[in-house]
């Protein structure tokens, strides 16, 4: 079923450990904190906005969505935040790059599995801040088990054919694990190549998208049974 697939590339935010949950716990704190200014639902509705306007200058990431977080407070308290105001915004963000970026259940087994089994070589493309992506990697432990680490603003086609390039591949030859189909799996299977989905318990709103079934993709809900799937 798997025919020719030489290379597996993993996601690795809300993929190999969660990440998600840390943004939403900031928003749910400054939202606390600008309660007079609206409620949680508003609150949300109007960063949402302003992440939306900043992200071709911003990009992804926590020091983004620190930076989106104050804009928004500054508007909707009409311009008189407080120094306090903005010191728990900036440290809400902080928490979010603190992430300990532990391997989610059945990760790290699954990779060693893989790498020990040695019909596919391993690569990790995950998308966001190089310092804040580094770090995670770093502190995940998980960096051994990959032959090729790429850490990308965006995952358009244009990164994977990269990709397949950097690693001597079509992108027939590829097969992609992640959390966002989106991201993750459309890109790739409109190149031609493979996707297994794992969707995670949550999905940034930037990131939904319709999903659909193909030929090539198949949908899992632990990291555990892309084993059944590949070897
Ligand atoms: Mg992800």
């Amino acid at each position: 079923m798997l025919k020719g697939v030489k290379v597996l590339a993993f996601d690795a935010d809300d993929t190999l450990w969660s990440n998600e949950p840390l943004f939403r716990e900031a928003e749910r704190k400054v939202a606390e904190a600008l309660s007079a200014f609206g409620d949680f639902d508003y609150i949300s509705d109007e960063l949402y906005k302003v992440e939306f306007k900043n992200m071709e200058d911003y990009g992804f990431g926590a020091k983004a969505y620190t930076l989106s977080m104050i804009e928004n407070a500054v508007n909707l308290s009409g311009g008189k935040l407080t120094g306090e105001q903005i010191m728990l915004i900036i440290e809400s963000g902080r928490n979010i790059l603190h992430n300990p970026a532990t391997p989610l259940p059945g990760v790290e087994e699954t990779l060693e599995a893989l790498q020990k089994d040695g019909r596919y070589r391993l690569a990790l493309l995950t998308k966001g801040e190089l310092h804040d992506q580094e770090r995670k990697i770093k502190r995940s432990g998980l960096g051994k088990y990959f032959s090729h680490i790429d850490i990308v603003s965006k995952k358009t086609q244009d990164e994977y054919v990269t990709l397949c390039a950097e690693m001597g591949i079509e992108p027939s030859e590829l097969l992609m694990v992640g959390n966002s189909f989106k991201s993750d799996i459309e890109p790739v299977l409109q190149l031609g190549g493979w996707g297994i989905h794992i969707p995670a318990e949550m999905l940034w709103k930037l990131e939904h998208t319709e999903e659909y079934d193909h030929k090539k993709l198949f949908k899992v809900k632990t990291f555990k049974e892309i084993i059944d799937i590949l070897l």
